[in-house]
């Protein structure tokens, strides 16, 4: 983070730039904790904090004590956007990643491409993601490995590929396979694993064709975006005193009409903005809307880089090393999104903020948080 020093002298940056350089929030001076956005502290963070692994707060409120890294590659997969330095997050989630891998590899996917989890230290990020603050979210591409190791800068600049077909609300029978299918069966399927986040065409399309076994599908939740990855879920740890859960997904497969007639008739529907020379500026999270351990997480001592990753279960796996950066904001920033479009992400992001997870009807019982 040696550059935040040639960047202008906002609390914002001497702030991130002090603490980067391992002052505690005393001793930075001028610039006070509760005049920056908590993702400018959190991104500066290159490493976990040294404490025991535990999520604190909920998953868009919080942080991640004692989180580990998931390894750039293991044997059934890659981890996508090195740049962002978010492939941490509490060891539960890093190993059922990893067993997941395997059960899908078994199963016809060739592999994770492995996206987003949490920052080192979780809380709030600089792009992107309400949630994916307490290291217990992870978000998996739509896209199996591909049969080689991808350099460094194919990692940034590959795109996703939608399941969609263009233009549409619905899948795309030409990219949809039964092995999609058996990735999403395999990832619900772990008791852990508290909801998976897809979009309403996956939902319907998974609706329509899963024969057998369909009491999986409750957990299979449709949202906005999620269309050229899905989002994975774990519950609270059972240690976790300081970890909010969330209410459950609501019993049933949630394959009603009316859930599907609410997203395709009115809630993906392109409306116009009431007042488009006003756009509402989020109002970013500071460390005092976090729970107050959070602050003790940030300025805890880091752990050292050798034990911050997970041991491989296959220990004789390699793959070629990759030079990892330094990690540092503008870098965060820069990173391309998944989608092939920088737009279509950022239109996907604002629809997802003016409609919280918690306000998605389902026909009955309408759910009252
Ligand atoms: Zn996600």
């Amino acid at each position: 983070m040696t550059a935040t020093t040639s960047r202008p002298a906002t609390a914002g940056f001497r702030l991130a730039a002090a603490l980067a350089a391992g002052l505690t929030l005393a001793a930075a001076g001028a610039a006070r904790a509760d005049d920056v956005a908590a993702k400018e502290l959190f991104a500066a963070r290159p490493l976990p904090a040294a404490m025991k692994p535990q999520p604190i707060g909920f998953y868009s409120r919080g942080c991640l004590a004692g989180g580990i890294a998931i390894p750039v590659d293991g044997p059934d997969w890659q981890v996508m956007r090195l740049s962002r330095n978010r492939r941490w997050g509490h060891p539960d989630l890093i190993r059922l990643i990893e067993d997941l891998s395997v059960k899908a590899k078994a199963d016809g996917w060739n592999g994770l491409m492995v996206g987003d989890i949490s920052q080192p230290r979780g809380g709030p990020m600089l792009t992107g993601h309400a949630s994916h603050q307490i290291g217990l979210d992870v978000d998996l591409w739509f896209m199996p490995m591909p049969g080689r190791r991808l350099s460094y800068a194919e990692r940034e600049e590959t795109s996703a590929i939608s399941v969609l077909k263009a233009g549409s609300f619905f899948v795309d029978d030409a990219r949809w396979t039964r092995a999609h299918e058996r990735l999403l069966y395999h990832a619900a399927a772990y008791p852990r694993v508290e909801r998976i986040l897809v979009h309403p065409g996956v939902k319907k399309k998974l609706c329509e064709t899963v024969k057998g076994d369909r009491a999986w599908l409750g957990k299979i939740r449709p949202y906005y975006g999620h269309h050229y990855h899905f989002h994975l879920r774990i519950t609270c740890p059972q240690d976790a005193a300081n970890c909010r859960p969330q209410d459950p997904v609501p019993a049933g497969e949630g394959c009603e009409q009316a859930v599907f007639d609410w997203w395709f008739k009115d809630a993906l529907v392109p409306k116009k903005p009431a007042k488009p020379d006003t756009p509402t500026r989020p109002r970013h999270l500071r460390l005092a809307d976090l729970p107050p351990p959070c602050a003790g997480v940030l300025e805890a001592e880091a752990v050292a880089p050798e034990a911050a990753e997970l041991a491989l279960k296959n220990a004789s796996f390699s793959a070629p090393a990759i030079d990892m950066p330094t990690f540092d904001a503008a870098a965060i920033r820069a990173s391309r999104p998944i989608e092939a479009s920088r737009s279509a992400a950022e239109a996907d992001e604002r629809a997802a903020a003016a409609t919280p997870l918690a306000d998605i009807p389902v026909p009955t019982p309408r759910p009252t948080d």
